[in-house]
């Protein structure tokens, strides 16, 4: 997270310092660097150059407005989900020849939004899906673009939530019904089929799921060209991994040298659909300790953010690395995704290491804790006999790549009001989404 760094002792994103962000916008608080997003965005631009790509980016990562434009200025388009993000992309000026519509249930009302901003294409889903589309654009006079999303039935050796590119996934379309669909396609004449589309889950550590998925489409390619179906579009979706922690990432250029040469084999154009390899560390999110406490055989330190405002250790057991936001000794920008950081992690696990009682502070001034948000669920739990610095009431703590599926999966659980998003861009910070007041809490209710 080279934009997140510490600078004699203090967490600095960009040119401004973590700590006086708390004190003038509160916590819990995301904070997210301009540059950061333009930097991964630039870096798989010039990755994929050789294909000239259509770079989607994936709206559900991350999907505050200012953030979009940021995207949208830098000459991205945008993978679409629901009514409600075309609603974003359309808001920020994005180009509706750049959007593409993902998603297993698209309901009717969201359907004709996206038929008339005339997006790029539809990914369809099912051959039910297409049906309805067909009626759709037929009963307005128009003719909608599709790409059909294939089920590979690869396995991406992600977590089991995060999978969507095996046959027992809700994803995508089986093989022999996709021949089906391309052999009547003729009966389908308010559908243009402009190309194939997959995402095979979320985030994928290794190149390998693509080449075997794109080896499959390939060949189906080679097999369906017809005059009606020009299958001129290859969509291989997102998934590319982000550093949270120690995992061997490949580059954006070693996912671009497994995937470009079979998009050459086909001829076709290529699209993207990165989320959270260019939002993922574009932000942290900050946080104050309310309270510490000893249980007898576990530590807590009680925090003010939850799992209402990041959700994915709860969700996914996400690992997100956490550390104070003033620590005078070793910084975590050597520790996190350095070769130290592999020595230190081990001993965050115990595995190498002789972990001393929780709760006792070790001869460095580490103590095991379980960092801990307000909610009432056990679940609501960032971390679990973590190594940290000893942390007191006041202090401000950071959770890192927090800038994919963080805010955007927020919710208002226990009824409490979602944290202020704020952007920084080198010295200047500027709010883009306001903290959330009671009176906005219960908005839309209707009590009597
Ligand atoms: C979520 C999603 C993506 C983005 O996935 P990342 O792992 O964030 O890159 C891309 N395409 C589709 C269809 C998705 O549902």
């Amino acid at each position: 997270m080279k934009h997140f760094n510490y600078r004699e002792g203090e967490l600095f994103c960009e040119g401004v310092p973590a700590r006086s962000l708390a004190e003038k916008y509160g916590t819990p608080l995301y904070v997210y660097s301009r540059n950061s997003f333009l930097d991964a965005y630039r870096d798989i631009c010039r990755a994929f150059a050789k294909a000239s790509p259509l770079v989607a980016f994936s709206v559900k990562s991350c999907s505050n407005l200012a953030i979009l434009n940021i995207l949208r200025e830098a000459g991205a388009g945008f993978d679409i989900v629901s009514g409600g993000e075309l609603h974003r992309v359309v808001k920020v000026g994005a180009d509706p020849r750049k959007v593409v519509f993902s998603g297993v249930g698209k309901s009717d009302p969201e359907i004709l939004q996206a038929l008339d901003q005339d997006i790029l294409m539809f990914n369809v889903e099912s051959e039910a899906e297409l049906d309805n589309l067909q009626a759709m654009s037929a009963g307005m006079g128009t003719v909608a673009p599709v790409a059909l999303r294939l089920n590979p039935d690869v396995d991406a050796h992600t977590h089991a939530k995060t999978t969507t590119g095996k046959k027992e996934n809700k994803f995508g379309i089986d093989f022999s019904v996709a021949s089906r669909i391309i052999r009547n396609i003729a009966e389908q004449p308010n559908i243009r089929l402009l190309g194939l589309d997959v995402h095979l889950g979320s985030p994928i550590y290794s190149t390998l799921p693509y080449r075997q998925a794109l080896a499959k489409l390939t060949d189906f390619i080679k097999e369906h060209r017809s005059p009606r179906a020009h299958l001129e579009y290859l969509n291989i979706g997102g998934g590319y991994g982000l550093l949270y922690r120690d995992q061997a990432v490949p580059s954006f250029q070693e996912y671009a040298d497994a995937i470009i040469p079979f998009i050459g084999k086909t001829g076709c154009k290529l699209i993207l659909e990165p989320g959270r390899s260019l939002s993922g560390n574009g932000a942290v999110l900050l946080s104050r300790v309310l309270y510490t406490k000893n249980n007898g055989t576990r530590h807590f330190t009680i925090v003010d953010a939850g799992m209402s405002d990041l959700v994915r250790p709860a969700m996914y057991d996400a690992y997100h690395f956490c550390w104070p936001t003033q620590y005078a000794r070793t910084p975590p920008a050597e520790l996190f995704g350095s070769p130290e950081a592999k020595d230190y992690l081990n001993r965050e696990t115990g595995e190498d290491w002789e972990a001393p009682p929780s709760g006792a502070v070790d001869a460095e001034g580490f103590r095991l804790t379980d960092v801990v948000g307000p909610i009432c669920e056990s679940s609501d739990c960032f971390t679990r006999g973590r190594r940290l610095p000893v942390l007191e009431r006041g202090d401000l703590i950071s959770f890192f790549s927090a800038g994919a599926y963080g805010f955007s999966m927020s919710s208002n659980y226990n009824s409490r009001p979602r944290p202020a998003e704020v952007l920084v861009n080198g010295g200047e910070s500027r709010e883009i989404r306001k903290r959330e007041t009671l009176p906005e809490l219960t908005a839309g209710e209707a009590w009597q």
